[in-house]
């Protein structure tokens, strides 16, 4: 009796033994991976995934370490339900990432790794047949790059230093002009990556609002596998250019920032196209910067990164002023003979503008017609008019959920809020004191539009902005049509100011910039000259030259000072010892505590208690909290307080402390979250 209870004894340790504990990542808000049993620990490795019971259901959860022991009685761990098949497993420097991505921004690490993967693979469903195999001619000679151009010296010499970098990591600033071939360099490098069997990752803000640079890649490379992955892609469409790009079979991965979380297994550069843009920090979940991320990524796998600009973000900048970053420069515009446009401003106090355009605008928008050359009109605001206001007593419509105003939208006369999306038809008479005379204030572009076709009836006027073209589709035909001379005005939104080239644009009209030169962001400026320098170089790509006429009250303004002298460099060192005086990034290192409640009493003293909760090191500075300046949206109130450190290191571990200490968000009370090198700060 003895002698089998104890040789039954040695059978389940024998089988214990062979038993491994594996530690895995799930899809849960708590910050630790969850142990699992596996019989047979040949089957599996790190960066499968698995299916595991959790709760009263299975999930699907990423293996992330092989343990031989587990800290908690093994007899009390569940058994992994099965390994799951059909994706590769997911690599070392992928996990690496992850780890890194998820304690530098603060998220648990399940939530890190699902958040990362396309839909498809955080469920149990099995995944989708192969697709097709690609034609031939889509597999070999990959690196054929198809190029009209020889480049030019600037070009060359970039092209050059990038190239002898492959193989190690490197971050290269390539800052050159609008127009100045930034595109052409990231072709022939990556052609060169190509011939050494590897993969080229290439970020871009958004890629809706780039198909032409989509079609430029596409023709370039017209015999290489290319995916495309972007957050407007239906489920399945990102799940098959995730696996291309995952297996190794897609060798150019072109997307916006979620594409940098792809595992790559023969990754050679990393490229992030018109790095600066605002569009690379994810504002939800996991709030990182793609561009942050990419330098990361290189450095995990050990290749080149090109950041690429014609006004860098002031990080980056720095980084290549401190030496962190190499820096090269395209001075001068690619195509022979073409040159950045002449800049001016229009001084908005001594020129009348009764149709919202003072007449030096007016004037040049009716030579470039007689030319039959076109005209930008850039107004950064969309709709009829931001306020519709009762000059009686002075109400104004306001949106019931936010603390913003309504905007006039006449297309279906409606009054619509930006912040939150609430709709109304427009209203007839005043709802405080009845006068029926309500009057539209101020422009957007519908108004522009209206006023520019009545005061050049023969003109076909073009207007893109988000209303216009709410499809993808219809965006890329409409700027399709315009490169081909379509429409002789265009009036538009920050849509029209990216990457576009538009050989037959010649003038551009700024109407109402100075508005976000009032702003309390200390980034305002920064963005402002960004998107200027942007919109212009719109102008005059080809021969005939381009005008750039910015309409302004502040004419002498150190930011239109730079613009107008094409000077980012000498506006970038002005920003910068701006923010070292006042002790702003990049001099130090920030976060953001934000709350949002029913009531701004209670996100305000969630903040103060927060700021209480523990010690602060010496080296952190927590500031008071703050409402937000659209204090409301959505129906919450908002409040948020700053942290900054001069060390990353001591702050981070200090966040990581603090917000584990933090009562948990709750969807009735106040929610909150941290987030890690904010950029926005409304
Ligand atoms: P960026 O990306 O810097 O705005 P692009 O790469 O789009 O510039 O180039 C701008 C224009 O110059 C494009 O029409 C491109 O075809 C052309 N181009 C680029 N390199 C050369 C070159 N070496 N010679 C002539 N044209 C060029
Ligand atoms: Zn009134
Ligand atoms: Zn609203």
């Amino acid at each position: 009796m003895w002698r089998k209870e104890n040789g039954h004894i040695c059978d389940a340790k024998t089988q214990l033994l062979r038993m491994r504990v594996l530690r895995v990542a799930l899809d849960v808000p708590v910050a630790k991976l969850f142990e699992y049993l596996i019989d047979d620990a040949a089957a599996v490795a790190p960066g499968d995934r698995v299916a595991v019971p959790f709760g009263a259901r299975a999930r699907a959860g990423v293996v992330v370490e092989i343990a031989g022991a587990s800290s908690v009685a093994q007899a009390k761990l569940k058994r992994v339900e099965r390994v799951l098949e059909g994706a590769p497993r997911l690599p070392a420097d992928w996990l690496e990432q992850m780890r890194f991505l998820s304690s530098y921004y603060q998220r648990p690490f399940g939530e890190t790794v699902a958040g990362a993967l396309p839909a498809r693979l955080r469920s149990l469903k099995p995944l989708p047949k192969r697709r097709k195999t690609v034609p031939e001619d889509l597999t070999n000679s990959a690196s054929t790059l198809v190029s009209e151009h020889a480049p030019n010296a600037a070009q060359a010499c970039a092209i050059e230093r990038i190239g002898a970098a492959l193989g190690g990591f490197l971050p290269f600033l390539l800052h050159g002009i609008t127009g100045s071939g930034k595109t052409e360099v990231y072709l022939r490098v990556i052609a060169r990556v190509l011939a050494q069997g590897m993969q080229a990752l290439v970020l871009v803000p958004e890629i809706g609002l780039t198909p032409q640079l989509e079609a430029r890649f596409r023709g370039a490379f017209p015999h290489t596998r290319i995916a495309v992955l972007h957050s407007a892609l239906e489920d399945s469409a990102r799940t098959h250019a995730w696996l291309d790009a995952a297996r190794g079979e897609a060798v150019i991965i072109l997307g916006t920032r979620l594409a940098v979380l792809t595992p790559l297994p023969r990754l050679g550069i990393v490229v992030v196209d018109e790095e600066h843009d605002a569009s690379f920090k994810q504002q939800e979940g996991l709030r990182y910067s793609g561009r942050d991320a990419a330098v990361l990524r290189a450095k995990l796998v050990g290749c080149p990164v090109v950041l690429g600009s014609a006004t860098p973000s002031l990080e980056t900048w720095f980084n290549g002023r401190e030496g962190r970053y190499e820096l090269l420069t395209l001075p001068e515009r690619a195509v022979p003979g073409a040159k950045l446009p002449t800049v001016s401003t229009v001084d908005l106090r001594s020129q009348s503008a009764e149709h919202g355009l003072a007449n030096p605008l007016l004037d040049s928008i009716r030579t470039r017609l007689a030319r039959g050359e076109q005209s930008l009109v850039f107004i950064n605001r969309r709709g009829y008019a931001p306020v519709l206001s009762c000059e009686a007593c002075g109400w104004a419509a306001g949106c019931k959920r936010c603390s913003a105003r309504l905007v006039l939208h006449t297309s279906d006369q409606s009054l619509r809020c930006h912040h939150c999306g609430a709709r109304q038809a427009v209203l007839r008479e005043c709802p405080t004191c009845g006068n029926v005379d309500l009057r539209p204030l101020g422009r957007g572009t519908q108004r522009v539009e209206e006023t520019l076709a009545v005061l050049f009836p023969a003109a076909r006027i073009l207007r893109i902005d988000r209303d216009t073209t709410r499809r993808r589709a219809a965006l890329a035909r409409t700027l399709d049509a315009i490169g081909r001379g379509e429409g002789d005005i265009l009036v538009g939104t920050q849509l029209l100011a990216k990457g576009h080239d538009f050989p037959n644009l010649t003038l551009v009209c700024v109407l109402n910039a100075d508005s976000a030169l009032l702003s309390t962001d200390y980034r305002s400026a920064e963005r402002l000259f960004a998107t200027l320098a942007q919109v212009g170089g719109r102008s005059g790509r080809r021969e005939q030259p381009g005008e750039v006429l910015v309409q302004t009250r502040f004419p002498g303004h150190p930011m239109y000072r730079a613009l107008i002298g094409h000077d980012y460099a000498g506006f970038a060192a002005a920003q910068l010892a701006e923010r070292e005086g006042a002790g702003f990034p990049p001099f130090v290192h920030e976060a953001a505590l934000r709350a949002e409640a029913p009531r701004l009493a209670a996100a305000m003293a969630f903040l103060r208690a927060a700021a209480q909760l523990m010690d602060v090191p010496a080296s952190v500075q927590i500031y008071d909290p703050v409402p937000h300046v659209i204090t409301r949206r959505a129906g919450f109130e908002r409040a948020q307080l700053v942290l900054q450190s001069h060390s990353r290191p001591v702050l981070q571990e200090f966040l990581r402390l603090w917000s584990a200490a933090l009562p948990a968000s709750t969807s009735s009370g106040v929610r909150w979250h941290l987030d890690v090198d904010p950029i926005e700060f409304d």
